[in-house]
């Protein structure tokens, strides 16, 4: 039952035999050929796709940040030339516009009435704590 047909002389040989019996003829195998051509070009086919789409998915990337940086020095130029004149931080670099935004928000949380009333009795404990120890000295 296991046996293989050889193509040159058509003689059934065992299949365990690598050539056949009678003319010395290499047998093929439907598995050799599976076994020996097939995956290789597979995997040769699914390491390019492979290739192609790291590559791709590279170029994507270095696309779009290459963009990105594009972008936000543009619209960075783009603000700048964009603000009214009158507008205190007009004409300023981003990190002098932020600066003086974060100051200006300093200010506001200063005169807060909740600081101001902190600072006020921090000032007159402080206040009476000198009265305290001035007395005590005279
Ligand atoms: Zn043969």
């Amino acid at each position: 039952m296991n046996s293989i047909k050889c193509v040159n002389c058509g003689l059934s040989n065992f299949s365990s035999d690598l050539e056949c019996r009678r003319c010395h003829k290499l047998l093929y195998r439907p598995t050799d050929r599976i076994a020996s051509n097939k995956p290789p070009r597979r995997n040769a086919l699914i390491s390019l796709l492979i290739f192609a789409a790291l590559a791709g998915g590279g170029y994507y990337i270095y696309l779009g940040l290459a963009q990105s940086v594009n972008q936000v020095s543009s619209t960075d130029l783009k603000r700048v030339a964009a603000q009214p004149a009158n507008q205190p931080d007009a004409g300023l670099s981003r990190a002098e516009a932020d600066r003086q935004k974060s100051q200006r928000v300093g200010n506001f949380v200063g005169i807060s009435p909740g600081l101001n009333a902190h600072t006020n009795r921090t000032q007159q404990t402080q206040q009476t704590i000198e009265q305290l120890t001035n007395s005590n000295a005279r």
